[in-house]
């Protein structure tokens, strides 16, 4: 059996050749595959700042310096699981219709496989159909959100789908069981109550980044672990969940989150989980330095393979 692992360093310097997410091979063909990286460079349903169509191209840019071995688990990640990148998904500037078709007839083959995908965004609205896709395979989904906004707005600019309210459509379209998600780390200030409430009323569990910060992280952990159970669980993280000292390179900020360090903690704790999806949204570049936000999320996306290959260890 063929395994897709990362190009050896000693070989091939890490700076050289094409890049692709940690130099994984370019391929879609999907046997083989326990994981497949793939961009979706859409921007248009942001409601400040555009540019997040960069962010795949950044965060393979900034990846080669991810390496295969975690010495917190104990494993290189490709003695368990095989990966590739299978490139972008072919998205329609100005048309979230047309793109929700590509994501969602991209992606299922995808989830039919048993191949888990790790979507790179793109704003926040491609999640709807990564969701819309998972579901075909797996039914109701437990949806596990870190973002510093819930995401569950109903009408913006007289517009149902854009960035800010994915999650309440997911609802509607009956693709994740709110009794089992949970979204975590809102903050800042708000056009109005309604909207953290609104997630409460939809029947989300929500822990807010006050909250989070006075509990023990193992308490977080439990009460992710308490509300997903054994459902199938797709992991969307939106990188404002992390401090914008930290990750400034994204479209809509929000000061006083947690620290890097403090995320990757967080993500390397949720173990024995059964996750069939993940994405990591809202990275854009052109607000970025130094590439500080693409190198964090290509680090995040070395967690999500990593309790990838946990479970297959
Ligand atoms: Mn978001
Ligand atoms: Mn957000």
């Amino acid at each position: 059996m063929a395994n897709y692992r990362p190009i050896d360093p000693s070989r091939n310097p890490r700076f050289a050749g094409i890049r692709t997410f940690m130099r994984l091979p370019n391929k879609t063909k999907l046997e083989n595959a326990d994981f497949a990286i793939v961009g979706v460079p859409f921007d248009n349903a942001a409601s400040y700042r555009s540019g997040a169509r960069y962010g795949p191209e950044a965060i393979r840019s900034a990846s080669p310096l991810v390496r295969t071995y975690s010495y917190q688990h104990q494993i290189n990640l490709f003695d368990y699981v095989s990966g590739i990148d299978y490139g972008d998904v072919a998205v329609i500037p100005g048309d979230i219709h047309e793109t929700y078709r590509q994501i969602s007839t991209t992606l299922a083959p995808i989830y039919e496989a048993g191949v888990i995908p790790i979507v790179m965004g793109g704003d926040h609205s491609i999640t709807l159909g990564e969701l819309r896709a998972a579901s075909k395979t797996y039914g109701k989904l437990a949806l596990l959100q870190f973002d510093s906004h819930a995401d569950v707005g109903d009408i913006h600019l007289g517009q149902k789908y854009t960035h800010g309210t994915p999650f309440r459509r997911a609802v509607e379209e009956k693709l994740i069981d709110p009794a089992h998600s949970i979204q975590i780390g809102m903050r800042g200030s708000l056009d109005g109550p309604e909207e953290i409430d609104d997630a409460k009323d939809l029947g989300f569990q929500v822990i807010t980044t006050d909250e989070l910060l006075s509990m023990e992280q193992s308490e977080l952990i439990a009460a992710i672990k308490n509300r997903v159970k054994d459902m199938p669980v797709f992991m969307t993280f939106d990188i404002d969940f992390i401090d914008p000292a930290f990750a400034p390179g994204t479209g809509t900020p929000e000061v006083g989150g947690v620290l890097s360090r403090e995320a990757l903690q967080i993500m390397r704790k949720l173990t024995n989980i059964n996750f069939v999806g993940f994405d990591l949204v809202e990275v854009l570049p052109l607000y970025d330095t130094g590439e500080i936000t693409a190198s964090l999320a290509a680090n995040i996306m070395f967690e999500m393979i990593a309790l990838i290959a946990l479970e297959r260890a």
